[in-house]
């Protein structure tokens, strides 16, 4: 699903350099569940959205199911990125003038593959995430578990093959975080959704298959998690 090669970026501000990724090679299969942990600063955000392809690298190769990244333009980019990949963030990141459902709706606008009836499809995916009956409310008159949820089935709209997800239940109650992760282990296990998720919880690397230790821009471990 994913394969890079050598990845550098670096950030230059003030005459000082920060290496924010110092040499990644990695490759990540259809289907697993991968876990990045390490402390503040180690570089996780930074290869979450290299892989994504929503930053580019100073030096390095990416493929992305297939596709060189390096040779795509930033329309390509993004058609690519709207085809192929969820994206969940720490926070939910809803239209706040927006309801539940019209979020969920959102990405099938920018969607190559129009899917014939997007609204029944919005509909199902709240249904999904447990939110149907929540479907007309605006972001403000949701719990944030419940706005973490949209934000999932929100990522979900246009099929996606693979979900980068960066700390999605950072500021969660233990609970909530259950439910969030229940519901990605069960898009993971069940619907075979490659799944990268940056964490600082235990729990979520608990459930992992993989887990990937990164310090000072690099990968210093890699190992299988005990969702293996
Ligand atoms: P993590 O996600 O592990 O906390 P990041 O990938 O966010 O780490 O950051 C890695 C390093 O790169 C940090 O030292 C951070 O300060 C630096 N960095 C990240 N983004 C930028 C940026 N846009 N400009 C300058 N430095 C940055």
């Amino acid at each position: 699903m994913i394969r890079a090669r050598d990845l550098y970026k670096i950030y230059r501000a003030d005459g000082t350099e920060v290496r924010a990724l110092d040499g990644v090679s990695l490759e990540i299969r259809r289907g697993e569940f991968v876990a990045i942990v390490g402390r503040s600063g180690a570089g996780k955000t930074t290869l979450l959205s290299l892989l994504g392809g929503l930053t580019r690298p100073t030096a390095g190769e990416i493929h992305l199911d297939g596709v060189p990244l390096q040779g795509l333009s930033d329309g390509e980019l993004s058609r690519l990125r709207a085809e192929k990949i969820g994206f969940v963030f720490q926070s939910a990141g809803l239209l706040p003038t927006l309801t539940a459902l019209e979020n969920v709706l959102l990405p099938g606008i920018f969607a190559p593959r129009q899917s014939a009836d997007p609204r029944r499809k919005a509909q199902r995916l709240l249904d999904l995430v447990g939110l149907r009956a929540k479907a007309d409310r605006l972001p403000s008159q949701l719990s944030g578990g419940e706005q973490r949820r949209v934000a999932l089935a929100r990522a979900l709209m246009n099929d996606p093959v693979l979900i980068l997800a960066d700390e999605p239940t950072g500021d969660l109650d233990e609970q909530t975080e259950g439910e969030v992760l229940e519901l990605l282990g069960g898009l993971n296990a069940e619907r075979g959704i490659t799944l990268v998720i940056v964490t600082h919880s235990p729990a979520v690397a608990g459930r992992a298959c993989r887990v990937l230790t990164m310090a000072g821009g690099r990968i210093v471990k890699d190992e299988p998690g005990a969702g293996a």
